[in-house]
């Protein structure tokens, strides 16, 4: 199997990502005012600032004045995002759009959002128009959930991994296993015996194929599903040859008629239904941990500020965040007096600028997602994030009756 296969991306940074894109694809310009621009981990420096630099010039040239207006406030934004994080672009690279998001004409609320690929970023890119361009995002996100799928009767077996859309097959195989037309002077008894002796030789062996190729990469395997003919597929899970660490992650099993790569494509079609639901079940068994934590050991806090103080004191073994929250962190310093705060507030909000001191405008130092921040926090302390959509009954409780934000705790 090929190593780079499996890619290292967490359940909780993919949803986030996931979001991120959703937020994005929602806003539209009044004119060609959305800038995306894409940077490669290693891009060169001076090339870039001067290219933003040759852009800010060149929007001079813009004929509507709010247009104008826009783009270079936009491309002013993004120059001193990159001069703040002192051009520390993470291995992965980054994704940054800026533009004006008002949906008023006239108006303008020029925002910034950056967006750490979850897969390494290969070229650079400016884009300005009505949209943010999200395609080299977009096309990350097809390839990150992964399957494990075995077809399997007496006598073959096709192993494959499901990524995305695409599926590798990883391994092939032939069981020696006897027609059913015995050899003369054979007993029947004995024939029988020799043929179910080959078929228990022929699961072993296709399991431990099974059990070394997927065991390595338990952590990100999604699920497993078991495909074949008839009842061959409960026999082999009956064998219990399967490591006990993929036995979990069986999702199901689906009938089909071939157990060669056409058995594999078979299975990919019928399971649908089980890889949807899949996630879907994983969300529910979270919220579920959560709630009998809070009924039966206590051992779970909830709201806001219960959970950042259990975070930042290295209690939370699992954070919970409803992908509800919607806030942005706002860093902002005054040019004038040097006065600095942080700002929490609604994503559908613009930040009051003033500043509390002097009455200048401040300047917005920096801005993150609040779920992103959190899950930095998270990083750092060992905790566990998990996103939870509303789509399931938990998730819109856990929303409405939680505030969307919990910890399952390790200690009181
Ligand atoms: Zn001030």
């Amino acid at each position: 199997m090929k190593k780079d296969f499996i890619v290292e991306i967490d359940e909780s940074e993919l949803n986030l990502f996931n979001k991120k894109l959703r937020t994005l694809s929602s806003f539209k310009g009044n004119g060609t005012e959305l800038i995306s621009l894409y940077i490669p981990y290693g891009a060169d420096r001076s090339a870039i600032m001067t290219q933003l630099t040759n852009e800010k010039s060149q929007s001079s040239n813009i004929k509507d004045p709010n247009t104008r207006k826009n783009v270079q406030s936009a491309l002013k934004r993004i120059i001193n995002l990159l001069k703040q994080i002192d051009f520390k672009i993470p291995q992965n690279g980054l994704a940054i759009f800026c533009g004006n998001i008002s949906k008023q004409p006239g108006k303008s609320d020029i925002r910034l959002f950056t967006v750490v690929p979850i897969k390494k970023l290969e070229t650079k890119m400016y884009w300005c128009d009505s949209e943010f361009n999200l395609e080299p995002l977009k096309q990350m996100i097809i390839t990150t959930e992964i399957y494990g799928i075995i077809a399997i009767d007496k006598n073959e077996a096709t192993v494959a991994i499901l990524k995305g859309k695409t599926y590798d097959i990883v391994g092939r195989f032939k069981s020696n296993v006897a027609g059913k037309q015995r050899a003369g002077g054979q007993s029947a008894k004995r024939f029988e015996r020799l043929r179910e002796e080959a078929e228990h030789n022929f699961y072993k062996k296709v399991s431990e194929a099974v059990n070394q190729a997927f065991v390595p990469y338990e952590s990100k395997l999604n699920g497993i599903i078991i495909a074949g003919p008839g009842f061959t597929k409960e026999t082999f899970l009956e064998k219990d040859f399967l490591d006990y660490r993929l036995k979990n992650k069986i999702l199901g099993l689906v009938n089909t008629s071939y157990t060669d790569e056409y058995g594999i494509k078979e299975a990919i079609e019928r399971s649908k239904d089980l890889l949807k639901n899949a996630s879907i079940i994983r969300e529910k068994e979270l919220v579920n941990e959560f709630l009998a934590s809070v009924i039966k050991t206590g051992l779970a806090v909830y709201g806001e500020k219960e959970t950042i103080d259990a975070l930042n004191a290295g209690k939370v073994a699992t954070l919970l965040l409803s992908e509800k929250i919607n806030k942005t962190v706002y860093k902002l310093k005054c040019p004038n007096c040097g006065f600095e705060k942080t700002l929490v507030i609604d994503e559908s909000e613009a930040p009051n600028l003033k500043c509390d001191n002097c009455g200048s405008e401040m300047e917005i130092v920096e801005e993150v997602d609040y779920i992103e921040l959190l899950m930095g926090k998270a990083k750092k302390m060992g905790t566990k994030t998990a996103i939870i959509s509303t789509e399931t009954d938990e998730g819109e409780q856990f929303w409405k009756t939680f505030g969307g934000i919990a910890g399952v705790l390790r200690y009181r």
